[in-house]
């Protein structure tokens, strides 16, 4: 099969024809319908984080081809599926509390070279990792429930009461996916703070009710203004150095900050800011089954319309020059390889 390669830092991916995945007893094959660029991958690629020869995409959705003899007569060949990229030790304390994405050994399909992930025609899962998709669930939209499943996560995390104001730091895939979920959580006010301008207006199209250029306005005011003081939640969906302390610093007495931004490198805050106010801080990582499921619920029911956030589908050739363009110009949201474009 035709599959990107990742060469090294500094290198941009090289199109390789490879072996194609045979399935292990727990595993089927997917043919790649769609695979989703996340941020991780261009941090993960650029840092070195990851060894070379790795085959990166953990967002991906498509049709099943192959499937191991131990992985039940309920994933049946032609299923159309997506699932949780997930590699689980199934025996550290994270496992055994149902916490998969927490695992120990924080193994993910398309992170190492034990698992390759999906930015190839044919990618591996685990059979318990699986989620169907329902046939009112596009493919696209399927390669978008990894992403969705963490922003519903972190809405979660934040325990929404319904009427209560939210204020969204950041409108890449995370943010934008946060906006769409709190508003389906009941939040009375989803205020998206974002300094790029098509992003915002993404926003807006998931549900943001005010859309902020944090560069221009002065988002305090802003907030103060439409909540009528500051909000009582804030979701972190950016993860840069210095925005942990500006959602300490943001929010409400008693204020809870959801962490959903990956931040590698060290960052500084002021905990005199957060201890004033009693502030919560909570960190997200990943997601859970039920997280995903309810994604696709939500799309399936038509409560949650995601397209917006599909920027553009480009396939495997342009990958290695696209991802590349990437690191310098993060794009409008979400680009998706469809391994079948010429
Ligand atoms: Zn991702
Ligand atoms: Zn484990």
């Amino acid at each position: 099969m035709r599959a990107a390669i990742y060469q090294g830092g500094g290198r941009p991916l090289a199109i390789e024809t490879v072996a194609d995945p045979r399935p292990a007893p727990d595993q089927v094959i997917i043919e790649v319908a769609h695979a989703g660029i996340c941020g991780s991958d261009l941090h993960v690629t650029e840092h070195g984080y990851i060894p070379p020869g790795v085959i990166l995409g953990h967002e991906f959705a498509g049709t099943i081809v192959a499937a191991g003899a131990g992985v039940g007569a309920d994933w049946q060949v032609g299923a159309r599926v997506t699932a949780l990229p997930v590699q689980a030790c199934r025996e550290c304390d994270a496992c055994e509390a149902g916490l998969p994405a927490l695992c120990r050994t924080g193994r993910f399909t398309g992170m190492t070279l034990e698992y390759p992930g999906a930015y190839a025609e044919y990618v591996a899962a685990r059979g318990s990792m699986l989620q169907r998709l329902p046939t009112g669930v596009s493919f696209t939209d399927g390669a978008m429930v990894e992403p969705l499943a963490v922003a519903h996560h972190a809405v979660s995390l934040a325990a929404l009461r319904p009427g209560e104001s939210v204020l969204v730091i950041g409108a890449g895939p995370i943010g934008a996916g946060v906006t769409l979920f709190a508003r389906l959580a009941g939040a009375a006010q989803v205020i998206v703070s974002e300094p790029a301008a098509r992003r915002r207006e993404i926003a807006r199209e998931l549900g943001a009710t005010a859309v902020v250029d944090p560069v221009q306005e002065d988002l305090a005011a802003r907030c103060a203004a439409l909540c009528g003081g500051p909000p009582p939640v804030v979701i972190e969906c950016v993860g840069n150095p210095g925005l942990l302390q500006q959602a300490l610093e943001l929010a409400a007495i008693r204020g809870r900050v959801v962490v959903a931004g990956v931040c590698f490198g060290e960052d500084r805050i002021r905990p005199i800011v957060g201890l004033m106010k009693e502030v919560s801080v909570q960190f997200c990582q990943c997601y859970t089954e039920a997280d995903f499921a309810a994604v696709i619920t939500a799309i399936a029911r038509g409560a949650a319309r995601p397209a917006p956030m599909h920027s553009q589908s480009i396939g495997l050739a342009s990958l290695p020059g696209s991802f590349e363009a990437l690191r310098t110009n993060p794009g409008d949201c979400k680009v998706l390889i469809d391994p079948k474009q010429p």
